[in-house]
């Protein structure tokens, strides 16, 4: 899908009610959306395909809702307070401001793009007889490119590990990266910026200064007794929860991708120390298995962390390849027994777990699972949106827009719609299959426009089956049911609506 499309894709969020700027009335709020009626459905139903796979399909996985608000110690003991930061960088000329590591990540990326662009051309010349590989390895153009985007690459993991802010700066002006819109290179020394959100809550002492949390899992890890003592699971078992997140990102673009205020989906997984590179394995291959069965393959990646956060000895992203490029949709970290022991020195309260069949106290190493409900919903929608020609009516052809959402995921399961909208017994007979069937899942009713028309707006927010009353319904009580993608109709019984729709959207079958 090119930027087009992706244009294409954010321009029909709007027009179909998925997601709106917030605050549009006043020119909007940068990084922040809402959620619209179809939005918030389709939302639900991601974090439900989730919160199945984790926590009813797990016996030792229970869930979590814990608040937005915590004590500011939190933050200091999780190292947020002194670590979470991005590299900022401002052009003087423009007056805008860029995350430094990513203004690098952009030029890495056009190197390796040349040097395909080389074998691209290559291969055109040699045709069947060409060996990619080996051109790869020998063309001296090819390779002066990747040694040069490695070398940078291992340069800039090298000097976020350090916090080495100068050096970030050096390779700005050695690899003399632009401003994207005006070419101006005049940029401001690069510094530190801290992405926590804060606020003020009266009567707690000191200055009363909170934070919003910019992840769930510190709820989870400091309730991790709470949990364990009140459900008495044993180690492993992992608590989930699905909240929001506050970043103060310093660039928040590409639509949903990157927000300031989002949503996610974490899972923490709390294993016996020495086990957790197993656990890491384990959950890497669950949670690809997850995004496999409503996203292809080819659309799919696991990349390996070059640069380690502060708490983690192993971590991988899973990427998808988004319109704007293959980015990080998921995280997947092995953060060793860090949060649990920071908490228990800042907080003084030991927080380990006694293992009976070792007989022994010690505190569990964590694996996460860590997925933006946002970037996942817009994973949903990249992969669902198109544009294609079908016959009309008149057997002629016509352009349709088609969300293509797996059916337990769409918004809307199912459209019921009377032939004619003048015709008292037909529009009766409509709105009492309606309401006989909107107890099972979510329906629409819709009798304005002709009846092509109301197919193609529910085709355009994913509604997999619509049901259709005509005359012969008066006569024997049937109508026809129509799939979204093959358009292919079929004449069932109403008694059976339900039952058929209940069956082909049981979210059973993506789990
Ligand atoms: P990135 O490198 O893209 O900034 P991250 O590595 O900081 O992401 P994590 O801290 O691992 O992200 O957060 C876990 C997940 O939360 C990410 O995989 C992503 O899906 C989601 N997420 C993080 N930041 C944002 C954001 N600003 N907007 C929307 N989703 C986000």
């Amino acid at each position: 899908m090119s930027e087009d499309l992706f244009k294409r894709l954010v321009s029909h969020c709007k027009e179909y009610g998925f997601i709106y700027p917030s605050s549009e009335v006043y020119e909007g709020l940068n990084g922040v959306y809402d959620y619209g009626p179809m939005g918030v459905e389709l939302k639900n139903n991601i974090k439900e395909y989730w919160w199945k796979a984790m926590v009813q399909m797990h016996d030792n996985i229970v869930g979590l809702d814990s608040a937005i608000f915590m004590h500011p110690k939190i933050w200091k003991a999780s190292g947020h307070v002194d670590a979470f930061n991005d590299p900022l960088v401002d052009n003087k000329d423009s007056k805008k401001r860029f995350r430094a590591d990513v203004l690098i990540e952009t030029e890495i990326d056009k190197m390796l793009a040349k040097a395909d662009k080389e074998v691209e051309k290559a291969a055109k010349r040699f045709g069947e007889t060409f060996d990619e590989k080996m051109y790869r390895e020998t063309n001296p153009r090819v390779m002066e490119y990747i040694q040069k985007a490695e070398a940078t690459e291992k340069r800039l993991a090298n000097a976020l590990k350090l916090g080495d802010m100068a050096d970030l700066k050096a390779l700005i002006d050695e690899l003399e990266i632009t401003e994207p819109d005006t070419g101006s290179r005049n940029w401001t020394e690069v510094r530190q910026f801290n992405l926590m959100f804060s606020t003020q809550m009266s009567n707690t002492g000191d200055d009363g200064k909170l934070y919003l949390r910019p992840e769930t899992a510190q709820g989870i890890f400091v309730n991790f007794l709470n949990v364990q003592k009140t459900t008495r699971q044993k180690i492993p078992f992992g608590i989930a929860q699905i909240g929001k997140a506050f970043r103060n990102e310093i660039v928040a673009r590409q639509f949903i991708f990157r927000m300031r205020e989002f949503e996610q989906m974490e899972m923490q997984y709390f294993v016996r120390p020495g086990t957790e590179m197993e656990w890491y394995a384990y959950w890497k291959e669950k949670r690809m298995a997850w995004h496999r069965a409503v996203t292809p393959a080819e659309k799919l990646r696991f990349k390996d962390h070059d640069n380690l956060a502060h708490y983690a000895n192993a971590a991988v992203d899973v990427q998808f390849e988004f319109p704007f490029g293959f980015k990080e949709l998921e995280g997947i970290h092995s953060r060793t027994d860090f949060d649990l022991s920071s908490h228990s020195e800042l907080s003084g309260k030991k927080m380990q777990y006694f293992d009976p069949e070792l007989n022994e106290h010690y505190t569990p190493y964590v694996v996460e699972t860590s997925v933006g409900c946002d970037r996942m919903f817009l994973t949903v929608l990249s992969n669902a949106l198109v544009d294609e020609t079908v016959p009309d009516a008149k057997g002629e052809d016509s352009t349709r827009t088609v969300l293509r959402i797996a059916p337990a995921l769409a918004p809307v399961k199912c459209a019921v719609l009377p032939l004619l909208r003048n015709n008292e017994e037909l529009v009766g007979k409509a709105r009492e299959v309606y309401d006989s069937i909107k107890l099972h899942f979510l329906c629409q009713y819709d009798e304005k426009d002709a009846v092509g028309r109301r197919y193609r707006r529910q085709d355009a927010i994913g509604t997999p089956y619509c049901v259709t009353i005509d005359h012969e319904t008066l006569e024997n009580g049937t109508v026809t049911i129509r799939e979204r993608d093959s358009m292919l109709q079929e004449r069932i019984a109403i008694e059976d609506i339900a039952r058929i729709v209940l069956d082909r959207v049981d979210m059973a079958k993506i789990l």
